[in-house]
C-alpha cells in the first residue's frame, strides 16, 4: 500500500473529472490516498472528492490561488508534500498538469513520468506505461531510488469510477505559503465554446482538411451535439483557419484519449496519430481508402464526409428519440 497524493483540479468551482479517475485508481488499489485541493473558495468541493474513495483532502485557500500560477502552486504543494512525504504523487496530463509537476520535481529533486496511459501500484512504488516516438510504441516505466514518484496521466486513460455517497474524506486546511512569485496571472480568459474540452470529453469528432472551410465544420459540430461529444481539428484544419488551435488534436496540438474518436476526413498523418492513436475506438470517415487513418482506425466508412456525417447525425438522433 502507498501514501498516494493526488492533486485535484478545479476550474470555476468545478472539479474536472480527471481528477476523480485519479482518486478512484488510487483508492480502489487500496492505497492511503490523499487529495491537494488549491484555489479560492474551493473547500465545499472536498466532499465530492471524497465520495470517490479519498481517505484525506489537504485544502489550501487563498485569494492569491484563485488563478492558477505555476509559481505559486508549485511552492504550496512542494511545502504539502515535504510536510506528507507521500511515495507517489500524481496529476493529470493537463495543460495545469503538464506545467506544475516538472516544477515540483525540480524542487524535491525527484524523477518524474509525463502523459502516462497506464498506472500499476506496486507496493510503495508504481509501474507506468507512456507513448514514446510520437505513439507509436509505449514505454514501461519503473523509478529508481528514493523519493516520491510523480506522474501525470493521460485524462479518459483510467476510467472513472462511480461515486458512493456514503464515502466521506476528512478534511485538513494546508497553510499557504505561495512565497514570492516572479510572475503573477491576472486574467484568464475562457474559450467561447460551450463544448467539452477535447482532451476531457468522453466522445471526439474531427475535421480536417476535406471540410474546405470554418462554415462547413457546421456539420462536425452538429454530430457533436448530438454525441455530446467536443470537436477536434486536425493542423491543415487550424492552419488553414476552420477552427481555433485550442482545438487541434496531434503532435503539435492536444493528446487526447476518449472512448471514441471519429476522425472525419482526415488522412491520418503520423503528427495527428500521435495526438489520437490511444482512443479506446476509432472510426475514419474518408473517401480514400489508402488513406493511414485506416490503419488504426476500429470502423471505417469509405466515402464523402459531406453525405456521409449529416446522414449519422441524422441516425442518431432517431437513436436518442427512441
Ligand atoms: C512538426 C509537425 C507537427 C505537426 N503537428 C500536427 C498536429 O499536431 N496535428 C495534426 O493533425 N497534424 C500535424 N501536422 C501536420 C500533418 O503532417 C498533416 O499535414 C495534417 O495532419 C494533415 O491534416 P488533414 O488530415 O486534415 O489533411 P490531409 O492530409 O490533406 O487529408 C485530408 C483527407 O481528407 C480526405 N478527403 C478529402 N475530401 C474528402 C471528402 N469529401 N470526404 C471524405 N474524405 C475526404 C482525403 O482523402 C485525405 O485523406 C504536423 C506536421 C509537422 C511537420
Amino acid at each position: 500500500m502507498a501514501k498516494v497524493l493526488i492533486v485535484a483540479e478545479q476550474r470555476d468551482g468545478k472539479l474536472k473529472k480527471s481528477t476523480f479517475e485519479l482518486v478512484g485508481a488510487a483508492s480502489a488499489a487500496g492505497n492511503e490516498t490523499h487529495v491537494a485541493l488549491l484555489g479560492d473558495g474551493v473547500g465545499a468541493l472536498a466532499a465530492e472528492i471524497g465520495t470517490y474513495g479519498a481517505n484525506k483532502v489537504h485544502v489550501a485557500e487563498s485569494a492569491s490561488l484563485k488563478l492558477y500560477n505555476g509559481e505559486t502552486y508549485a511552492n504550496v504543494l512542494t511545502e504539502l508534500v515535504k510536510s506528507l512525504s507521500p511515495d507517489v504523487v500524481l496529476a493529470s496530463h493537463t495543460p495545469t498538469g503538464r506545467d506544475l509537476m516538472p516544477r515540483i520535481a525540480r524542487r524535491l529533486d525527484v524523477g518524474l513520468a509525463s502523459d502516462c496511459i497506464s498506472l500499476v501500484f506496486e507496493g510503495t512504488n508504481i509501474k507506468v506505461r507512456r507513448p514514446v516516438y510520437s505513439g507509436k510504441a509505449t514505454a514501461e516505466v519503473e523509478f529508481l531510488g528514493a523519493g516520491p514518484r510523480l506522474a501525470t496521466i493521460r485524462a479518459n486513460a483510467l476510467g472513472v469510477g462511480k461515486p458512493d455517497a456514503s464515502k466521506k474524506a476528512e478534511v485538513a486546511p494546508f497553510a499557504v505559503n505561495a512565497g514570492e512569485p516572479k510572475t503573477k496571472t491576472t486574467d484568464v480568459v475562457q474559450g467561447a465554446s460551450a463544448r467539452p474540452d477535447v482532451t476531457e470529453a468522453a466522445i471526439v469528432v474531427s475535421g480536417g482538411r476535406a471540410l474546405k472551410s470554418a462554415e462547413n465544420f457546421k456539420m462536425i459540430e452538429d454530430l457533436a451535439d448530438v454525441l455530446g461529444a467536443a470537436v477536434g481539428a486536425s493542423r491543415a484544419a487550424v492552419d488553414a483557419g476552420y477552427r481555433p488551435h485550442r482545438d487541434q488534436v496531434g503532435q503539435t496540438g492536444k493528446v487526447v484519449s476518449p472512448a471514441l474518436y471519429i476522425a472525419c476526413g482526415i488522412s491520418g498523418a503520423i503528427q495527428h496519430l500521435a495526438g489520437m492513436r490511444s482512443s479506446k475506438t476509432i472510426v475514419a470517415i474518408n473517401m480514400d481508402p489508402e488513406a493511414p487513418i485506416y490503419q488504426i482506425a476500429d470502423y471505417g466508412m469509405i466515402g464523402d464526409i459531406f453525405q456521409a456525417v449529416p446522414a449519422l447525425t441524422e441516425e442518431f438522433k432517431k437513436v436518442k428519440e427512441h
